[in-house]
């Protein structure tokens, strides 16, 4: 197991706030709203502006409030600085509309949030070239590979089929050839795995899930952990090859990709986030362990064909999950038993919600194919292995035999 253990990272997430020294000892960084920052001398502003100085200059590129959140991350990944925006979305778009050109080729996952799907496909409306492999084996990945070729785009577990990605092999492959390598650790969170460990160049979250956790804010993040060269990486402008050659790539995000698109993060939203970030390693131990207990249900049940989980044994990735991670989540899908009407099994249930939205404290259930993967059509959610009885369930931090109780009568009242 290549996690290194110790870090003490929950007592840290819990103190750094006030450790940088907030007015009124204020153990909280503060909302800061305003737009604008005033410089008695002119010239600070000037050498904020050229990045001699730190500093703020105009919300859309930079917040107090937001830059804490930024730290926040930066120490969950273990890297070296993060760069914060609206939502997950906001940032895997800036991220790969900063970084690749026309001509460029990426390789990534198909099994990909509905999303990153949906706009990796636009980018080829750009002249970006994408090829979409199936990731939880590398040997497909360097099959894909060719001389244009940029970067390479996974998901930890996917969703909501909780395919695992080959991380660490792919890693690998990515350090030898020279590619940029972009996990998206919305599912795992950096509790239970931090791409760093298998090489990533640049991490991804959705704050909007497990680390802001309470389903009232949205945000995500970019997050540079320091290990990739972008010295021979031929898309960075020359006024961002500023220090050292491997926090490049960070720095044109934040100036092309968050300043200049401006999906910029409200100070409201990043303080919910980070106040929802304290409490990110009991919620993600809790829901992992009832999505386990659930799972184990499931799969002993005889109205449930199939369980998509990587926590069980029958999983197809299991012992590469086992390897990888410190556990294996909380997002679960199940296949009903075809006399069971999805729609009324989900009716029928009082306690779990029908609702979009995963690493929320409730538990939440939606019928993949007639939502989410709706609009990518028959033929590619076959291809994703979705089929149209296919339930996504969130798995929140209640107590876990409610949810049984729940799960048990709905399934019971529709088999009749
Ligand atoms: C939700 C999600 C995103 C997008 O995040 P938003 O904050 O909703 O824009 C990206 N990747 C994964 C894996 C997600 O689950």
């Amino acid at each position: 197991m290549s996690r290194r253990k110790n870090r003490h990272i929950a007592t840290q997430l819990l103190h750094n706030d006030y450790q940088t020294g907030i007015q009124h000892g204020s153990l909280h960084q503060p909302v800061h709203n305003s737009v604008a920052y005033g410089y008695s001398q002119s010239r600070d502003l000037a050498d904020v502006f050229q990045g001699k100085q730190s500093g703020y200059a105009y919300g859309r590129a930079s917040n107090p409030t937001v830059s804490a959140l930024e730290s926040k991350i930066t120490l969950l990944e273990q890297g070296l600085a993060s760069c914060c925006f609206a939502s997950g979305m906001a940032a895997i778009s800036a991220t790969m509309l900063t970084l690749l050109r026309a001509g460029d080729h990426l390789v990534s996952s198909s099994f990909l949030f509905g999303n990153t799907n949906s706009f990796f496909n636009t980018l080829t409306t750009y002249g970006i070239e994408v090829t979409f492999v199936d990731a939880t084996d590398v040997q497909n990945i360097i099959d894909a590979t060719q001389a244009n070729t940029k970067a390479v785009f996974v998901e930890t577990i996917a969703n909501p089929r909780t395919q695992v990605s080959d991380l660490a092999r792919i890693g690998e492959y990515c350090a030898e050839q020279g590619l940029l390598y972009i996990v998206d650790n919305t599912l795992t969170t950096p509790i239970a795995f931090q791409p760093r460990d298998v090489k990533a160049g640049l991490i991804i979250n959705s704050l909007t899930k497990y680390i802001g956790g309470h389903g009232n804010a949205l945000g995500g993040a970019v997050t540079e952990t320091g290990i990739f060269d972008w010295s021979s990486y031929a898309n960075i402008y020359d006024i961002y090859k500023k220090g050292e050659s491997n926090s490049w790539g960070i720095l044109q995000i934040r100036k092309k990709g968050l300043r200049d698109m401006g999906a910029t993060l409200s100070p409201e939203a990043a303080h919910a986030i980070a106040v929802g970030s304290e409490t990110l390693s009991m919620r993600v131990k809790k829901s992992s362990e009832n999505a386990l207990t659930l799972a184990n249900f499931f799969a002993e049940h005889p109205m449930i064909n199939q369980v998509f989980y990587p926590g069980l044994k029958s999983h197809q990735e299991h012992l590469l999950a086992t390897e990888l991670f410190g556990s294996y989540g909380s997002l679960m899908s199940i296949e009903l038993h075809e006399d069971i009407n999805c729609f009324n099994f989900l009716d029928r249930l009082e306690l779990v919600i029908s609702a979009s939205n995963l690493g929320d404290n409730r538990t939440l259930a939606i019928p993949v194919a007639h939502t989410i993967f709706y609009e990518m059509g028959a033929e590619r959610r076959a291809s994703m292995g979705i089929s149209d009885g296919l339930i996504r369930l969130s798995i929140g931090i209640e107590d876990v035999d409610s949810l049984i109780e729940d799960f048990s009568r709905s399934l019971s009242v529709t088999s009749l």
